[in-house]
């Protein structure tokens, strides 16, 4: 069985199930956990099945529920090391402070690390770092992971989300133009341009069905290109109209950000790509990832329709549009 369903999409929340024979897996955390069981139930999709989590990138509508999915479902998550390091990083937020007290924050770091390696020679294992901040971070989080009806009995010193917020069941890494199997799934994952600290696109393989997986890029680098040929779906990021984009309500900053080489693609941009680049092949295209406040589905779906000039229908290249607020209807192989 080959199943794709995805169940949001855009800058709100990204997730996506992906089944290939016994192995079902959620490409993106982006929907807090409650939210994300519910999508499941609407679009048939059992939480309990699911057996890991594989992360684009760290940006907040990809791994806004990573945490707490992670833990109540007891699965691991797949990352690049950079994104797990930034996805980390997001969790501790930073303070800004002046020279003399990041020079402070030196010198007890260095002292920390000297009496540490003290502790690891005497005992052979480092002492918990434990500050206020931490505790009042891990609480909270105990406190939500409680609060989502973990099966789990109240959190006791021991507990290791107390001592650590970026606790995860299990954490795999993987790295872009590698691939690695998850099960019954092959999963491929490439590079793609985004303001991010390692991006990566997927192909996921299963009984021989090819299914990819590109949003939140600048542009189609000639990777991308390569990796998007050959495949039976193709999921395919449409962001905003350009002169929704221009006119609309974001600042001058943020629209250059969306517009750069390393933001997000446009319905032109995405057309442009079918047009020209795109070989044709797959029996489903998914415009996704579209902006609420600079896209309408309609100009999206026009701009895609236009681009493949015909060779859309029943069999071939059907056109779908995915949404922020309800899951799309599973696509069966
Ligand atoms: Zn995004
Ligand atoms: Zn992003």
């Amino acid at each position: 069985m080959v199943r794709f369903t995805v169940l949001a999409s855009g800058s709100k929340g990204n997730s996506t199930v992906v089944t290939g024979g016994r192995t079902r897996i959620l490409v993106d955390a982006g929907l807090s956990c409650r939210e994300l069981f519910r999508r499941m139930k609407l679009a048939g999709e059992d939480p309990g099945t699911l057996d890991a989590i594989v992360v684009t990138h760290e940006h907040q509508d990809h791994i806004n529920g990573l945490a707490v999915i992670a833990r109540r479902l007891g699965i691991p998550v797949y990352f690049t090391e950079a994104t797990h390091r930034a996805w980390m990083r997001w969790l501790t937020p930073r303070r800004q402070m002046s020279y003399a007290q990041w020079l402070e924050q030196c010198r007890r770091q260095a002292a920390e690390r000297q009496a540490e390696t003290r502790t690891v020679d005497e005992e052979g294992e480092p002492d918990e770092p434990e500050s206020a901040v931490e505790v009042q971070a891990s609480a909270e989080i105990s406190k939500a992971s409680v609060n989502a009806g973990s099966a789990q009995s109240d959190p006791t010193p021991q507990d290791p989300v107390k001592s650590d917020p970026a606790w995860l069941p299990a954490v795999e890494y993987f790295q872009a133009g590698q691939p690695f199997a998850i099960g019954d799934l092959n999963v491929s994952p490439f590079t793609i341009p985004h303001d991010a600290a390692d991006p990566v696109g997927f192909v996921f393989t299963a009984e021989g069905v090819r299914m990819a997986f590109a949003t939140d890029l600048g542009y189609v680098t000639p990777n991308v290109r390569a990796q998007l040929k050959g495949v039976d779906l193709l999921l395919l990021e449409s962001n905003h109209d350009l002169e929704m984009l221009r006119d609309g309500p974001y600042p001058w900053s943020v629209k250059q950000r969306v517009l750069s080489r390393v933001g997000h693609l446009s319905n032109e941009a995405a057309a442009g790509f079918l047009a020209s680049a795109y070989d044709g092949q797959a029996a489903y295209v998914i415009l996704a990832h579209l902006s609420e406040s600079n896209n309408l589905p309609e100009l999206a779906r026009v701009a895609a329709e236009r681009a493949l000039a015909g060779r859309a229908s029943l069999l071939a290249n059907r056109l779908l549009v995915a949404a922020q607020h309800e899951p799309l209807s599973a696509i069966h192989f």
